[in-house]
């Protein structure tokens, strides 16, 4: 199955991977045990980590919503995607 949008399949993955080392960067923060040396350098990474994915999420709702690629075609499980001359088999 290809994508029907591959921005909208780059900037999906992009986000996930965002939002993914940012929860993995909260996890390793809020556990205890660790120096105060650790617990900064954690703390400036999941501040870091939080801001990427936050980037990489409106990137992506703003790529949906100007492109309106999450949008299926009614009856059908491909995207409505304006017409560019490329219709599929
Ligand atoms: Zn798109």
């Amino acid at each position: 199955m290809t994508p029907c949008c591959l921005t909208r399949q780059t900037l999906a993955e992009q986000f996930a991977l965002a939002a993914r080392l940012y929860a993995e960067s909260a996890v390793k923060l809020t556990s205890l045990g660790k120096s105060e040396v650790d617990y900064i350098r954690l703390r400036d990474d999941t501040i870091e980590a939080q801001r990427h994915s936050e980037a990489a999420f409106r990137a992506f709702i703003q790529h949906v919503a100007s492109h309106r690629c999450s949008v299926a075609a009614p009856g059908t499980m491909h995207c409505a995607l304006p017409s560019d001359g490329a219709t599929g088999i």
